[in-house]
């Protein structure tokens, strides 16, 4: 399908499908528990709980399963639902599973306890020593924890990302480890080997799908387009732009808008792989990012040598030129937000109409200035730029500055990428003048802060 920018279209299906799927899985899950309860699971309390919360293990390790897969890059799956709001989903899910698997494993221990009428500690102990793997299951739960501990917003705050980062990627072990307790003990997989193989399907199609779409496939696409830093340029106080040479880059399909995962095979930066959006639309040989100092990593990119190796991931987002329906266009970045605004403007063809609305507060900060106005003067009156610089004040972005500013804003699609407070207060703007939800499109520059 084709948009009126002329580019592709994405339809929003993908969300419809995702939701099947999540949802015929989920059944199947609830299923193994259903089908193979015997009458002696209901015949006393105790019994009842420990049928309860094997239901809470299997559907609480359902959750965690799809939460990796809705990270896990799949590239039709980013481009049908939105690499935002699959990173919502997933922050959204992870709660759940902590507590359903928490509850299992209490409440299990309980049930035992209360049969065999001992304490819970002693009981516990018994648990580990008597079933197989349970040690590794009770790693696996202590894992968990510490993800979901170190996700909360509060502790989130006083650690740096990198720390973070790798407690939540032990969460992928802690799944892994929790799996042969779960087929060599549990009644719905003893004796079930079609559920045994439903089971083992999830876990292998997990694996498969992060070996594959987030270390395989980047690995060999960065290889095989051999991508260097050619330079990186000073757009003003504290912003560099890094700019990348490499072969055959329209192979990586990626449209301005769009960010990549970015590795740098530099001292300390190689472990760790940044967001960072397009600042311009990619061309057969050059992608360019541009970065805006705010900690260790963005700032030590200013110090990276020509001919460093660059490892990609992606390009991921739907913050994509085929998202438009109407013939015009307000593109809105806030400070740094510019980045993919600027990208997008390349994107746009067939004579769409758009008005830029580059806002910051101080006019030092008003970087790539000079491409924009650049792009107005050769766009034959197609393109407007509007700058507001100062205080909020000054420039409320609501309705009514916006309506000012943009007469015909109603019947646009909007875009936005900025802090959060900018998207939030545009986001009010667009529903008071009647813009429907699927003309407004934003991208946010943090993937768990909200
Ligand atoms: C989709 C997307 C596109 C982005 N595009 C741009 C861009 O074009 N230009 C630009 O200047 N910035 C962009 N950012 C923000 C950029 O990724 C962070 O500013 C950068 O990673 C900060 O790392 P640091 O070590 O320098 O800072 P830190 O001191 O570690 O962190 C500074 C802030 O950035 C957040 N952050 C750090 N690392 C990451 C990470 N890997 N993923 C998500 N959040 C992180 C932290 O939570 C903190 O709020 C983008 C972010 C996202 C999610």
């Amino acid at each position: 399908m084709k948009s009126v920018a002329g580019v592709r279209k994405y339809s929003g299906a993908g969300t419809d499908w995702a939701a099947w799927l999540l949802g015929i899985g989920l059944g199947l899950t609830l299923a193994l528990q259903a089908t193979t309860m015997r009458h002696s699971d209901i015949t006393s309390v105790y019994a009842v709980i420990a049928s309860v919360s094997r239901a809470a293990a299997l559907v609480g390790t359902y959750f965690a399963i799809v939460g990796i897969f809705l990270v896990a890059r799949i590239p039709w799956v980013e481009r049908g639902v939105g690499h935002d709001r699959l990173v919502t989903w997933h922050r959204k899910l992870g709660p759940w599973s902590l507590y359903l698997i928490g509850f299992h494993v209490l409440f299990i221990v309980l049930s035992f306890a209360g049969q065999d009428h001992v304490a819970l500690a002693v009981e516990m102990w018994r648990m580990l020593g008597n079933f197989e793997w349970m040690w590794w299951a009770l790693a696996g739960f202590i894992l968990m924890v510490a993800a979901g501990v170190t996700s909360y917003k509060k502790a989130r705050a006083k650690m740096s990302y990198e720390t973070w980062w790798t407690v939540h990627v032990l969460t992928y072990s802690a799944i892994a480890a929790s799996f042969m307790h779960q087929v060599v003990n549990g009644q719905m997989f003893i004796g079930h080997p079609l559920n045994r193989a439903y089971w083992t399907f999830l876990y292998v199609a997990m694996g498969f799908s992060i070996l594959w779409w987030r270390i395989g496939i980047p690995l060999v696409r960065s290889l095989r387009h051999n991508l260097r830093v050619e330079k990186v340029v000073v757009e003003g106080p504290g912003v560099i732009s890094v700019v990348m040479k490499g072969r055959k880059l329209t192979e990586l399909a990626a449209e301005g808008g769009q960010f990549f995962g970015w590795r740098f095979a530099a001292k300390g930066h190689f472990l760790m792989s940044h967001p960072y959006s397009l600042s311009a639309a990619p061309t057969a040989h050059y992608l360019r990012i541009t970065v805006k100092d705010l900690g260790d990593h963005s700032r030590s990119l200013a110090s990276l040598s020509a001919g460093t190796r660059v490892f990609v991931e992606g390009p991921y987002g739907a913050f994509t030129a085929g998202r438009a329906t109407m013939p015009h266009v307000v593109l809105v970045g806030g400070g740094v937000g510019i980045t993919p605004v600027r990208a997008l403007m390349d994107e746009f063809k067939n004579g769409v109409q758009m008005d830029v609305i580059y806002r910051a507060s101080r006019k030092e900060d008003l970087v790539l200035k000079e491409e924009l106005d650049y792009l107005e003067y050769h766009s034959n009156g197609s393109i407007r730029v509007h700058y507001l610089v100062g205080s909020r004040k000054e420039h409320p972005m609501d309705a009514k500055s916006l309506k000012a500013l943009v007469p015909r804003i109603a019947d646009a699609d909007i875009y936005i990428c900025g802090p959060g407070p900018l998207v939030e207060a545009v986001k009010a703007a667009a529903d008071d003048l009647g813009v429907p939800k699927n003309r407004f499109h934003d991208e946010a520059f943090a993937f768990h802060n909200e």
